[in-house]
């Protein structure tokens, strides 16, 4: 096993060029929910951004571009796992 990396984003998705994930780039959208009224329309804040496996990526370190299908992907939720092994030291 190689020793864990850090992501750099919540996603657990690394540029495939460069390995990290601090840059990305994704061309994500938002949607947006009018409320129509008597005078025109408002908009409905509660928005939600979203994206797909087809949506494009950058990556600002490396010029990489492609798909978010193309990011590699790493398991997320290891962080306890990391931090148990930081404090406990086994003798061989
Ligand atoms: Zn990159």
């Amino acid at each position: 096993m190689s020793t864990p990396k850090t992501v750099g984003n919540e996603h657990g998705y690394l540029c495939p060029n460069c390995d990290k994930g601090t840059e990305l780039l994704i061309a994500a959208s938002k949607r947006i929910s009018l409320i129509l009224k008597q005078d025109g329309f408002a908009i409905d804040d509660e928005s939600e951004v979203e994206w797909a496996n087809y949506s494009h990526v950058d990556c600002l370190l490396c010029g990489w571009e492609g798909a978010v299908r193309d990011l590699l992907k790493v398991k997320m939720g290891p962080r306890a796992e990391s931090q148990i092994g930081s404090n406990k030291r086994e003798a061989s």
